[in-house]
């Protein structure tokens, strides 16, 4: 058990170090920017500013962006996108609908773009607007694949997970998908874990897990522009590990609003944001388990 943690610990650090280099290598100073555009695959790039990323496909008859993440970033992802290609940001696709990540695209609305999401952000969009929201042009119902010149853009969508209208991105001709959210690899999930149904999110992850074609990924946050697919087995494995952890006390007949802060995984202890973020985590599995959601 414990030389297997150390082997997947090891494995992960490798793969990490492995790539936090290259960035370095392509572009010094990087890690200690706050915004970074590193290419992952031909025509394939991840623009990252502060904690939050997305990507984009140059094609032959212009960009699909992603995520515009807010007005301070779609600035400087216009930006970014201008010194690798000439050409016009036709299409901006919505990885799910949380205001953290699909904020400021009117910059590229204004000129010409259509915004395209799963027909059930488009329903939370209209319940809930924002001024700095663009609503979508194109809506699908399952999931779609986005052409445009010589390369296309996969949608995979799985229900209900985080949100109920996530799609996975794979650009044609690779075996890399945007994934936002789901997996922030190496890292726990995040305080409370807003908006996640848990039995959901883990059927989600085991679908991403079996996907063939899927090696690499790149996340919606954090510093790493790539990761192996192996990240998100390790977020389902944590997941599993704190269900059950947490149904262990319930079964126990620990008093519910007591479980959280007795809660450890010392086999996980070695993610990012683990101290911080071990209660929410439980606390969000204690209301799964107690009140049904
Ligand atoms: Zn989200």
């Amino acid at each position: 058990m414990a030389s297997g943690l150390l082997c997947r610990l090891f494995s992960f650090l490798i793969v990490a170090v492995a790539l936090l280099s290259a960035q370095a290598a392509r572009s010094q100073g990087d890690l200690t920017s706050n915004v970074d555009t590193t290419q992952i695959a031909p025509g394939v790039y991840t623009f990252r500013h502060g904690f939050t990323r997305n990507m984009f496909l140059v094609t032959s008859e212009g960009v699909i962006a992603t995520d515009p993440i807010s007005p301070a970033s779609a600035r400087l992802l216009r930006q970014e996108i201008a010194k690798v290609t000439d050409l016009p940001v036709k299409y901006v696709v919505y990885s799910h609908q949380h205001w953290d990540h699909v904020l400021g695209g009117q910059i590229f609305k204004d000129k010409g773009a259509v915004f395209v999401s799963h027909n059930k952000c488009a329903a939370h969009f209209e319940r809930d607007p924002h001024p700095d929201l663009v609503l979508p042009d194109l809506t699908f119902e399952k999931n779609y694949t986005l052409e445009l010149g010589d390369r296309a853009l996969e949608l995979i969508y799985f229900g209900r997970n985080h949100g109920d209208c996530f799609v996975a991105m794979r650009p044609s001709g690779t075996s890399i998908l945007f994934i936002v959210d789901l997996v922030t690899p190496g890292r726990t999930s995040w305080a409370t874990m807003p908006d996640y149904a848990p039995i959901d999110y883990i059927r989600s992850l085991k679908e991403l897990e079996a996907l063939d074609g899927f090696e690499q990924m790149i996340a919606g946050h954090g510093l790493i522009p790539l990761a192996p697919k192996s990240a998100v087995t390790e977020r389902r494995a944590y997941m599993e590990a704190l269900m059950a952890a947490v149904k262990k006390e319930i079964d126990a007949g620990a008093p519910f609003n007591q479980i959280a802060g007795t809660i450890d995984l010392p086999e996980f202890k070695y993610l990012a944001g683990y101290d911080q973020n071990i209660k929410g985590n439980a606390e969000r599995m204690v209301y799964y388990y107690t009140m049904g959601w």
